[in-house]
């Protein structure tokens, strides 16, 4: 049988089974203890440093025992400390992207999804670079500069060329003062030259969810297609890391699998990144199933509800404190809100999750991966993260200065966000106001900013910031980020 070692590059050695229900079993047996679960409070409390805050995040069998935890007063302090680590490293900022897919040609045979090789009724496309082209003007016209491009497997029709080509022409395009400056990857598993020649193309964040880390599930619900195989699946960010990307993003799919068993697993993960490569993941993503074309998602047991779903998301953030959380527009406007008090910090807005379905007028179902909650418009999005005191930022910076990896880590760990990340949100938003927004999104933003400009510690930096915007705003721009 296989032990448990997070330093071992073998799937069944860091994401041990034997381990995960061990955890399992601790947190069950303490979940009432009101004593141990202070002290992992008490640990997973940001605190005072000589140059800002730090936080020492949580261990999975810690976090476990917390996600176990029903007493309503200690679930309430999760939540906050939840908040107060979000507040602490990220601040108030969200993070804008969307979604970008490619192609649906696929070849494997995920039940839960309906690009699965058997689903004969669905409509198959694969976008010309002609298109692409019209899908990232469509964005950049909304005012997007952060993709995920999605994509089937399938290496006859989306072989890694297209891949890279595709990303090229994304980079390519800038229509009016539209860019796309970051293009993360959501494509399958890959060889470790095939993750070489993504960061060669300039790749932000590579994402793969690992939809479940149950094995026996895994390969139930997987049955057919390159995907079957767990240990390459589940040791693909290892491969990423060895071709240099040093941004990777992790998930699972909620309700393939009991969620304590994933959330341990996750965290695990993470961990076994951290042992083995000096860095955590750079996000975690926290989708749920939807409905689709030929899925429906009450055939799966293991759902969770909206209460459950916020305690994964805070308990995620108290493990794993420098680690972004990523939401999507699967859920509904009201989830999202209350999410974004619990530690996440990047969500995407006017998705489309359709093949070539944002240079089309109305939203197409044919080709859709899953439906849609969150209909509103980016413009509606911005507002509305504005009036419960957010900023969303279109800021890019970090990656254009090759703050990646752990460099991005220790930026986050020292604390140097407010005089960072904090003035170049404040810029980018101008930017978003002027060029895409709406009168009414104009006004409240304008007048958000100029109270968010206060918080920036040093003098100097909020004098640059200050000139820049008004630069930005005289139509003088220079691009200028910290
Ligand atoms: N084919 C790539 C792969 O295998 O990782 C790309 C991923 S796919 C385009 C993006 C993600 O959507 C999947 O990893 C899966 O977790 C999620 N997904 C699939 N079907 C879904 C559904 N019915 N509802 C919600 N999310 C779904």
């Amino acid at each position: 049988m296989a032990e448990y070692n997070p330093k071992s590059l073998k799937a069944e050695e860091f994401i041990n089974d034997g381990e995960i229900m061990e955890t399992l079993r601790y947190a069950e047996e303490n979940k009432n203890n009101t004593e141990l679960i202070d002290e992992i409070l008490k640990k997973a409390r940001p605190y005072k440093t000589e140059n800002g805050c730090r936080c020492r995040g949580l261990t999975h069998r810690e976090a476990s025992v917390l996600l176990a935890c029903d007493i309503p007063e200690k679930v309430e302090e999760i939540y906050k400390i939840a908040e107060e680590i979000k507040l602490a490293f990220y601040g108030n900022r969200i993070v804008m992207f969307a979604p970008l897919y490619l192609s649906n040609y696929c070849v494997n045979g995920c039940v839960y999804c309906p690009y699965h090789l058997k689903n004969k009724h669905i409509a198959r496309k694969k976008l010309t670079q002609e298109e692409v082209k019209k899908e990232v003007i469509a964005l950049q016209d909304m005012g997007h500069k952060r993709l995920a491009i999605e994509a089937g497997e399938d290496p006859q029709n989306n072989p890694i060329e297209y891949i890279l080509d595709c990303i090229k022409t994304i980079y390519s395009v800038n229509h009016k003062n539209g860019a796309i400056r970051r293009v993360n990857v959501n494509i399958a598993a890959t060889t470790v030259e095939n993750y070489r020649k993504l960061k060669d193309a300039g790749i932000g964040t590579y994402i793969l969810f690992q939809e479940t880390y149950h094995k026996e599930s895994y390969l139930k619900l997987h049955p057919t297609g390159p995907k079957h195989n767990y240990d390459y699946h589940t040791e693909a960010m290892d491969r990423a890391m060895e071709g240099g990307i040093d941004d990777v993003g992790l998930g699972v799919l909620f309700g393939l699998e009991l969620y304590k068993y994933e959330f341990a697993g996750l965290i695990m993960h993470a961990e076994h990144l951290e042992a083995v490569h000096g860095v955590g993941p750079h996000t975690i993503s926290v989708p749920r199933i939807k409905r689709a074309d030929d899925i429906d998602p009450s055939a799966f047991d293991n759902s969770i509800s909206d209460e459950i779903f916020a305690k994964i998301t805070a308990c995620i953030r108290l493990a794993v404190p420098y680690t972004g959380m990523i939401i999507s527009t699967r859920e509904s406007e009201e989830v999202r809100g209350k999410l974004l008090n619990l530690g996440v910090s990047q969500i995407s807005g006017a998705s489309r999750t359709s093949v070539g379905g944002y240079a089309e007028e109305e939203r197409p179902h044919d080709t859709e991966q899953f439906d849609v909650s969150d209909q509103r418009t980016l413009d509606e999005v911005v507002y509305w993260l504005m009036t419960k005191g957010h900023i969303p930022s279109f800021c890019t910076a970090c990656y254009r200065e090759g703050r990646t990896g752990d460099r991005f880590m220790s930026l986050c760990k020292n604390g140097q966000i407010l005089n960072c990340c904090h003035p170049n949100a404040l810029m980018t938003l101008t930017e978003f106001l002027v060029d895409y927004a709406s009168e009414k999104t104009k006004k409240l933003g304008f007048e958000v900013i100029e109270k968010e400009l206060e918080k920036i510690p040093n003098p100097k930096v909020k004098e640059i910031a200050r000139e820049n915007i008004e630069n930005i705003k005289n139509s003088n721009r220079r691009d200028f980020r910290f």
